[in-house]
């Protein structure tokens, strides 16, 4: 059986890769399964203007490819392979990427989170065809068109406003009269001349068909009074939040009752001695970049503290 890796992350946004950086430096050699998304988020939104660093923003893709090399740098081995089953029952670890199986005395894991959808009846076949949950991967797709945004937290704001660059009307649909994103984003919404909001309203059907088409409007229902319309449209962008990317580890690791993975105090450790998580998939509640990255360092110093005391 091949040799244990010292440390394996799963997960390449900026908390796996500041792990990777942080336990290359320390000569643990981190393998980094990069997996469906590499680099993570960032990598499908626009300009980052919060990253400490970088005073006229950077975009989230070359930030993260600037992650990765200095990852490899200090000798991060990354791969473009994507992890399918894990034992986290005794260490040496197991980590199988179909067949192929990799063992390790530790596990970082930072396999962050993904868009929520509506959960609506042909929301997935039209997914592509009309309905997105990325703008800058598909905003381009809509030029000089009107489209709707859904959601009211910052996701929808910044969806909107980079939509307004393509489209030629952005329509922001809300569930309720007042939105949650912070000032500065509503803001910009309302300086937008291109952006108008609808409030009280969810989307109740999507309307199409993505073999003739794709989508040609949706069926808007005011959650107030009850009254639903048609309202006639080619794209759909959700922008509605995230859910952690845990299925992996159901059986392996407790999760809390929103399916975040658990981690101890203000340390990145899980339940399972040696098997540590930092990034969206442990947090909830601030998700940003930055402490992400701050809490991929940490999990790399557990990590290492780990290792130092098995010696
Ligand atoms: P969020 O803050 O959780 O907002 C989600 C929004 O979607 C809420 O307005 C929510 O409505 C709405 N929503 C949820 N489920 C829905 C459903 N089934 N149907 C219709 N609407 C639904 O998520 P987020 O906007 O993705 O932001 C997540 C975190 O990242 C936040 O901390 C945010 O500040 C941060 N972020 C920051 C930036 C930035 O600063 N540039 C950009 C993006 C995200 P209710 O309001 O009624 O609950």
């Amino acid at each position: 059986m091949s040799v244990p890796r010292k440390v394996v992350i799963i997960g390449s946004g900026p908390a796996g890769l500041t792990a990777a950086i942080y336990a290359a430096r320390a000569n643990l050699e981190p393998l980094v399964y990069e997996g469906s998304q590499p680099g993570g988020q960032l990598t499908i939104t626009t300009d980052v203007e919060n990253y400490p660093g970088f005073p006229d923003g950077v975009l989230g893709p070359e930030m993260m490819q600037l992650f990765r090399a200095q990852a490899q740098r200090f000798g991060a081995e990354t791969m473009f392979r994507h992890v399918t089953k894990v034992d986290f029952s005794e260490r040496p670890f197991k980590i199988w990427d179909g067949d192929e199986l990799t063992l390790a005395e530790t596990v970082i894991i930072s396999t962050g989170a993904s868009a929520r959808l509506l959960g609506l009846e042909n929301e997935m076949a039209l997914m592509g065809h009309g309905v997105s949950a990325c703008a800058t991967c598909d905003g381009f797709f809509f030029k000089d068109q009107h489209v709707l945004v859904v959601g009211g937290g910052d996701s929808a704001m910044e969806e909107a406003n980079f939509l307004t660059r393509f489209a030629s009307q952005v329509t922001l649909v809300h569930r309720r009269d007042s939105l949650r994103a912070s000032k500065i984003m509503q803001q910009r919404i309302a300086d937008n001349p291109k952006i108008d909001v609808r409030w009280n309203s969810a989307i109740t059907r999507m309307l199409g068909d993505p073999a003739n088409g794709g989508l040609t409007g949706v069926i808007l229902k005011d959650t107030q009074t009850g009254a639903s319309e048609e309202f006639p449209v080619g794209g759909v962008f959700i922008a509605i939040g995230h859910k952690p990317n845990t299925d992996l580890f159901v059986d392996q690791l407790p999760l809390d009752k929103r399916g975040y993975l658990i981690t101890e105090g203000k340390s990145s450790r899980t339940a399972v001695p040696g098997v540590f998580a930092c990034g969206d998939v442990q947090d909830a509640v601030y998700r940003q970049a930055v402490t992400a990255a701050g809490s991929g360092c940490t999990a790399a110093l557990d990590a290492e503290r780990f290792l130092e005391n098995l010696a």
